[in-house]
């Protein structure tokens, strides 16, 4: 594997200074003794410790070498790749490879209090701001040591694909962290360094691979997702994938998995709801053709819900802004009020109730069209 082999690799560039850097910092046993020897005598790798590595770094990279590199952060630094140029519109289809790369996915079912939850049946990740989403990768053999797992988020539909997914203003602002604008965050690890490419400008995120523990098959890294799709000037609203990919230090790809994310209040509830529509619209298929609108929300009185003489109609939701908590709370016992009220016609006779949408007497007022709040 030329990615094992220093003694090649080195002299060309500084691509592999970032797995060395890596092992410095943190040497684990099992990557140190695994390691090839390099150029000179086999034996020193046996014997040497950080200082028999740095003194490599300082014999290959002597020219251009960046001494300044030792005064980043210890901490997660962001940086430019340094690595292989990346596609312009990232591949997002999946791709076991050779080292047969899976993910899994803990079962955490749909209760209202679960902060982060998966849909086998939607590939769908629901999770909550901040809160973090343990993922288990599976391989089928060892990938060659220095391999890391790298997160990236995606617009998931082609008319956005070309912009980069980054929290939005409100949330960056609130951030002193320096990948503050980073969706995604991999928890847990000292070694996650977070990217922005130079020239797509596209945010990720890597860790280190880490061989599972004795007596496991799977290894786990924690993301966390920093914003809410709903979030103004961030995704808006736009859904979003994620794709992992397992890769050498340089970037070439070994294996990838995409699922679709949707960060929300309430994971559990928007994973029923939308498992829900989903076999609906299946069974629905060869019927008449329905608008696809998004699942009423009892709980929220952002969401009016009007009914009208049609069914069709009858789907679609309107978002409201409300200023201040006593009249949010006032709009929402009448919105709760005629939902009752339509569930009660709907389960009797199906007569439709004409209800009028309170308008508020002062403030900001937005109605759209089949969206859904998240931020309640
Ligand atoms: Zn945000």
């Amino acid at each position: 594997m030329e990615e094992q082999d220093f003694g090649m690799s080195l002299p060309l560039s500084q691509d592999s200074f970032i797995e060395l850097w890596q092992t410095v910092a943190a040497p684990p046993i099992a990557t140190l003794s695994s390691l090839p020897s390099c150029n000179e005598s086999p034996d020193s790798w046996k014997t040497g410790e950080h200082m028999e590595m740095l003194l490599i770094n300082d014999q290959v990279l002597a020219d251009g070498f960046d001494e300044n590199l030792f005064e980043l952060p210890p901490e997660a630094p962001v940086k430019d790749f340094v690595t292989l140029p990346s596609s312009t519109v990232p591949v997002t289809t999946d791709y076991p490879g050779e080292y047969g790369f899976q993910l899994r996915f803990q079962k955490s079912g749909t209760a209202k209090s679960v902060t982060s939850t998966y849909s086998e049946l939607l590939n769908k990740l629901y999770c909550q701001l901040a809160k973090t989403s343990p993922v288990e990768v599976l391989v089928s053999k060892e990938p060659p040591a220095g391999a890391v797992l790298r997160a990236t988020a995606v617009y998931k539909k082609s008319e956005h694909v070309a912009e980069v997914v980054r929290r939005c203003p409100h949330h960056q602002n609130e951030d002193v962290a320096e990948q503050r604008s980073h969706l995604i965050r991999m928890e847990g690890s000292q070694r996650a360094q977070y990217y922005e490419d130079p020239h797509t400008k596209r945010h990720s995120v890597t860790v280190p691979y880490e061989p599972p523990q004795l007596g496991s098959e799977i290894t786990t890294i924690l993301l966390s997702f920093m914003c809410n799709s709903s979030c103004m000037g961030g995704m808006n609203r736009r859904p979003i994938l994620t794709i992992l990919t397992l890769e050498t230090p340089e970037g070439l790809v070994f294996g990838r998995r995409c699922f679709e994310v949707r960060v929300c209040a309430c994971p559990g509830r928007d994973r029923k709801t939308e498992e829900g529509n989903s076999t609906k619209t299946q069974d629905d298929k060869g019927n008449k053709k329905r608008k696809s609108a998004p699942p009423p929300d009892s709980t929220s009185a952002r969401k009016l819900k009007t009914a009208s003489s049609t069914e069709d109609e009858d789907k679609d939701v309107f978002v409201l802004q409300v200023r201040g908590r006593k009249r949010y709370e006032m709009l929402k016992k009448i919105n709760d009020g005629l939902e009752l009220l339509d569930k009660d016609s709907k389960t009797r006779t199906k007569v439709c109730v004409k209800q009028e949408v309170p308008p508020p007497s002062s403030g900001k007022r937005l109605m759209q069209q089949g969206e859904r709040s998240d931020s309640d």
